[in-house]
């Protein structure tokens, strides 16, 4: 056989070499499947990235026991769901790195003018300076009326845009705050 891009991708990787060495991978590939989730938990939750809201099992190894964290070993698309039925895109099948990430970012970072580079900086001096500059530029920005003279009360040299797996609450906590400095360049992703 020699496989082209598009048949490789057709049958997958394993189809292919099976095809190759002339022998049938895909029943271990299925096997190895099945030890990878034998002994798991299944809890099913739906994908936050976008708004299609795909079903999800999430598969976690643990003892069930009060003080141990069950780990995440793998994430799936639920076959049993309505909108997906098992399918998932690219973003929802990389769930798990989002759980899990050694790249996951654990410190506030900086990159200060002019500068290629970015710094970590600590907690509070990176709160002290973000509500410095929060203020500066409220400050400097604030409306009270328009151009007609109409009462506005608005901020427009702010603007806040969420992110994809940000809670309904941490959502909830931005636009209350938001509103109060009178931002009203907010965007959220699709869960609020
Ligand atoms: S799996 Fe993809 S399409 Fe489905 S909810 Fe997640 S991001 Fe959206």
């Amino acid at each position: 056989m020699n496989p082209t891009r598009r048949t490789f991708f057709k049958v997958g990787a394993g189809g292919v070499v099976s095809s190759i060495l002339g022998f049938d991978l895909r029943p271990a590939y299925a096997q190895s499947r099945e030890l990878k989730i034998s002994r798991t938990t299944e809890t099913r939750s739906t994908c936050p990235y976008c708004s299609v809201s795909c079903g999800v099992i999430i598969h976690t190894l643990g003892d069930r026991a009060k003080n141990v964290t069950p780990q995440v070993v793998h994430v799936e698309g639920d076959p049993d769901h309505p909108i997906n039925r098992g399918t998932l895109c690219p973003k929802g099948s990389s769930l798990q790195q989002d759980i899990l990430n050694e790249r996951r970012l654990t410190k506030p970072q900086v990159r200060r003018p002019g500068s290629d580079r970015w710094e970590n900086i600590s907690w509070d001096q990176a709160i002290d300076e973000i509500g410095r500059r929060i203020k500066k530029t409220r400050d400097d920005t604030f409306m009270e009326k328009d151009a007609q003279g109409r009462t506005v009360n608005r901020c427009e040299g702010i603007a806040w845009n969420g992110g994809c797996t940000d809670t309904n609450e941490f959502n909830y906590l931005v636009v209350k705050s938001m509103r109060s400095l009178g931002v009203t360049y907010l965007e959220n992703q699709a869960r609020v």
